[in-house]
C-alpha cells in the first residue's frame, strides 16, 4: 500500500550541510554507523520508558534488538530497530529538518566548515547524527512505524535538496534505515591504500566497526553471518568425501557489557570515549570522565559521569535537558533524569545505576524519592570535588572548562544556596590582580589588606569597560583588588550573596568607598567634611538642577583623576541589572543614583567661583548636565539625551577658544 509520495524541500542551510556531507573527503566515514546505532538504541530506550505507563505497548518490548543487514549485490546496508518508531509528522520534524539549522551559530559554522576537512569534531557541532549517512550513501530510505500506530511512513532522499514522504508497510513498530551505498571510489582507494577503503557491505568491516564504537550498546546488535563448515575427523582434517556447507546464523556483534560495571582497569580510554559519544550525541571527546561508586548500607549505586569539552548551544535554551540516564540494577529506566543532577550541572552526562531503587518506580515518585535525592547529593558533591581538583592541578584545562561552562555553574550560586560553599571552591573570577589568571574568593581573601573587611567587586559589560570606569581609581591607587564581573549571570548571583567567610561583598560602584588604614580613613573623612562645608551650597545648587536624574550630588572618596562618577546606594540595582531586566521585558522603575564629584579636581573651585558671583548663572545648569553626562559615558553607559549633551559640549568648546 504505497500512495503517492509528497516531495519536500530541505531548508537552504540543511541543503548546504548535506552538500558538505556528500562531498566530504574525510577518511573515517565509518562513524555514520555509530550514529545510526545510537539512534536505534535511544529509540528502544524510549519505547521501554513509554511502555512503563502504557500497557498496550508492553508487548513490543519483549525482544529489544537492533539488526544489521547487508546486500552485496544491491550495495545496501540496513539498520533496523524495534524501538519507538516515528509517525509521519515526527519523520518530517526530526528527519526532515535539522534542529539547529536557522540558529546563528549554525550559519557561522557552515561558513567556517566550507573547504575544510569534514572531521567528526566539525560534523558534531552541527548536531546531526542521521545525516552523516550521506557521507557513505547516495540515497537513504527510512521506514518507520510509531509504536501504537497502525500505519508506517517512508522517508527517502538522495541528499540533493529534496526528500519525499509516503505511506509504507512495516509489520511491527520501529525504524528501518537503508543506505544505498556509494560505489567504492577507485581514486580514493589509490590515494589511501587499499586497506583504508572500507566496504560497508562486508561482514568483517561491519563487525569491526560495531566492536570499536558500539560494543557496550545494551541491546543486541544482530547480523546474519555466513561461515563455511566441513565435517572433520578427530585430527581436525576434513573427512573423506565431506562437502563444504555454508552455515548462515544470527550472531550478536556486541558484548552488551555495561561499561560502568566493568573494573576500571579493564576499560580502555577509547571505550570510555565512545560510550560518551553514544550517550551524549556529542562528536567531540569529553574533557574528563569520573567513575564513582557509592556503597553505603542504604545507598548503593555506580555511576559514570562525563564532563564535556564543549558547551552545546542547547544548554542555554529554556528547559534544556539534563544528561544523566538512570538505570536500576543494569536495567535502563529513563534518559535525562532531571532529579539526578542540579540544573547548574546540566552539562554533565553519564549514567547512574542504582542497586536499591525498585524497578517499577514511576516518574512522579522519582522526585520525592529519598534515595534519588541522596544520589543527587552525592553525584553533585563528586562533580564539584572533581572540578575543584582540576582547578587546583591543571589551571589551563580548568580555564578551558570555565570558558565553556562557567556561566552555567554560576547559576548554582543562587539556584542552590545549599551548594554555595562548595561552589565557591570551584568558581573563579577575573580581578584587577591579574590580566591572565582568574581568582577564587579564597585566593582573593589571602591577598586582602590587613584592615580590609570587604570583598570588592564591580559589575559591567566587559572587563575593559569596568577597568576603564572612574569608580576604580581610588581602589587602584591604594592597591585594593577588585573582582571584575562582566558575565550577565554575575549581576544575578551577586544579588543573593551578601558575604563570604564573614567578608561582606561590596560593589566598588555603590555606597561610600572608605579605603586605607584607620588613620588614612579618618584623615580623608575630615578632609571631605571641610571641603563639603566649602562647596555645600554649590553642590545643592547642582543637585537642584539634576533632580530629574540623580538623588544627590556629593563629594567622592573614590575618584583620583576623573571629575565625576555615578554611584548607587548599597541596596540599589546596578545599571547593568536595570538593563538586563528591561531586556526581558520587565517594567523597571528608574533608579536614580548619586553624582559624586572629585573634591581635588580644579573644576570644583572654578564652579564655586561662578556660583559665588551669581547663583543663577546659566552655566551652572549646563555644567551640571555635562558632569552628569560624562559620568555616564565614563562607565560606558547610554546618555538619556545625547543631542543636547553634544550641543552643550560644542558650545563649551567654542566659548573656551
Ligand atoms: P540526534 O540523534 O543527535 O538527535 P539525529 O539527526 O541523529 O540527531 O536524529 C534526529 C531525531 O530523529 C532523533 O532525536 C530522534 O528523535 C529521531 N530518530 C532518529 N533515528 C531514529 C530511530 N531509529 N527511531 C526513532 N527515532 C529516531
Amino acid at each position: 500500500m504505497t500512495t503517492q509520495a509528497t516531495t519536500f524541500e530541505f531548508k537552504t542551510e540543511a541543503k548546504e550541510l548535506l552538500d558538505l556531507m556528500i562531498h566530504s573527503v574525510y577518511s573515517h566515514k565509518e562513524i555514520f554507523l555509530r550514529e545510526l546505532i545510537s539512534n536505534a538504541s535511544d529509540a528502544i530506550d524510549k519505547l521501554r520508558f513509554e511502555a512503563l505507563t502504557r500497557d498496550d505497548l508492553r508487548r513490543f518490548t519483549t525482544d529489544p534488538h537492533i539488526r544489521l543487514e547487508t546486500d552485496v549485490k544491491e550495495r545496501t546496508l540496513t539498520i533496523s530497530d524495534n524501538g519507538i518508531g516515528m509517525n509521519r509528522d515526527e519523520i518530517i520534524q526530526y528527519i526532515g529538518t535539522i534542529a539547529k539549522s536557522g540558529t546563528k551559530d549554525f550559519g557561522k559554522l557552515l561558513k567556517e566548515a566550507k573547504g575544510k576537512e569534514f572531521t567528526p569534531e566539525l560534523i558534531g557541532q552541527f548536531g546531526v547524527g542521521f545525516y552523516s549517512s550521506f557521507m557513505v550513501a547516495d540515497k537513504v530510505t527510512l521506514i518507520s512505524r510509531r509504536a501504537g500506530d497502525d500505519k508506517a511512513s517512508k522517508w527517502e532522499s538522495s541528499g540533493d535538496g529534496t526528500y519525499s514522504v509516503s505511506d509504507a508497510d512495516r509489520f511491527e513498530p520501529g525504524t528501518t534505515v537503508t543506505l544505498h551505498l556509494k560505489p567504492i571510489d577507485k581514486d580514493e582507494k589509490d590515494q589511501e591504500g587499499a586497506e583504508d577503503v572500507q566496504d560497508f557491505t562486508t561482514e568483517w568491516t561491519i563487525r569491526e566497526i560495531v566492536r570499536k564504537y558500539s560494543d557496550f550498546v545494551q541491546y543486541p546488535i544482530r547480523m546474519k553471518t555466513e561461515r563455511k563448515e566441513i565435517e572433520r575427523d578427530e585430527k581436525g582434517k576434513p573427512k573423506e568425501g565431506a562437502v563444504e556447507k555454508t552455515v548462515v546464523e544470527d550472531q550478536t556483534l556486541n558484548s552488551m557489557k555495561a561499561i560502568w560495571v566493568r573494573p576500571e582497569k579493564d576499560v580502555t580510554e577509547s571505550e570510555y570515549k565512545e560510550f560518551y559519544k553514544h550517550i551524549s550525541h556529542d562528536w567531540n571527546d569529553p574533557m574528563k570522565w569520573i567513575t564513582y561508586r557509592a556503597e553505603s548500607a542504604t545507598n548503593e549505586f555506580k555511576s559514570l559521569l562525563y564532563l564535556p569539552g564543549k558547551a552545546g548551544h542547547e544548554l542555554f535554551m529554556n528547559e534544556a535537558q539534563r544528561g544523566i540516564h538512570l538505570y536500576i540494577k543494569r536495567v535502563f529506566i529513563m534518559s535525562d533524569c532531571k532529579d539526578l543532577i542540579p540544573e547548574y550541572l546540566r552539562f554533565v552526562k553519564g549514567v547512574v545505576d542504582s542497586e536499591d531503587l525498585s524497578l517499577n518506580i514511576s516518574r512522579e515518585i522519582l522526585q520525592q524519592n529519598r534515595q534519588i535525592q541522596n544520589i543527587r547529593k552525592a553525584v553533585t558533591r563528586k562533580v564539584l570535588d572533581t572540578l575543584k581538583g582540576i582547578r587546583q592541578d591543571d589551571r589551563e584545562k580548568f580555564a578551558g572548562f570555565w570558558k565553556e561552562f562557567g556561566r552555567i555553574v554560576k547559576e548554582g550560586l543562587f539556584k542552590e544556596p545549599a551548594d554555595r560553599e562548595k561552589l565557591f571552591e570551584v568558581c573563579v573570577f577575573p580581578s584587577t590582580a591579574s590580566t591572565t589568571e582568574m581568582t577564587t574568593l579564597d585566593e582573593y581573601i589571602s591577598r586582602m589588606k590587613p584592615d580590609q573587611k570587604q570583598i570588592y567587586y564591580m559589575t559591567g559589560e566587559s572587563r575593559q569597560a569596568i577597568e576603564a570606569s572612574p569608580h576604580l581609581e581610588a581602589f587602584r591607587d591604594k592597591g585594593y583588588e577588585v573582582l571584575l564581573l562582566s558575565d550577565p549571570i554575575d549581576e544575578i548571583w551577586i544579588q543573593f550573596v551578601y558575604d563570604f567567610e564573614e567578608k561582606g561583598m561590596q560593589s566598588a560602584a555603590k555606597g561610600v568607598a572608605d579605603l586605607g588604614t584607620e588613620e588614612e580613613r579618618k584623615k580623608a573623612e575630615e578632609d571631605r567634611k571641610s571641603k563639603e562645608t566649602t562647596y555645600k551650597t554649590m553642590l545643592e545648587c547642582l543637585k537642584a538642577k539634576l533632580t530629574e536624574h540623580v538623588k544627590d550630588v556629593r563629594l567622592s572618596s573614590r575618584l583620583t583623576s576623573s571629575v565625576s562618577c555615578l554611584v548607587g546606594d548599597v541596596q540599589d540595582m546596578s545599571p547593568q541589572m536595570e538593563q538586563l531586566l528591561k531586556a526581558t521585558g520587565k517594567d523597571v522603575p528608574k533608579v536614580k543614583r548619586i553624582l559624586e564629584l572629585n573634591p581635588k579636581h580644579p573644576l570644583l573651585d572654578k564652579l564655586q567661583g561662578i556660583f559665588d558671583k551669581n547663583k543663577d548663572d546659566e552655566r551652572l545648569s549646563e555644567y551640571a548636565g555635562l558632569l552628569f553626562g560624562q559620568a555616564i559615558l565614563a562607565e560606558g553607559g547610554k546618555l538619556p539625551d545625547p543631542a543636547t549633551f553634544n550641543k552643550k559640549l560644542i558650545e563649551l568648546m567654542v566659548n573656551a577658544l
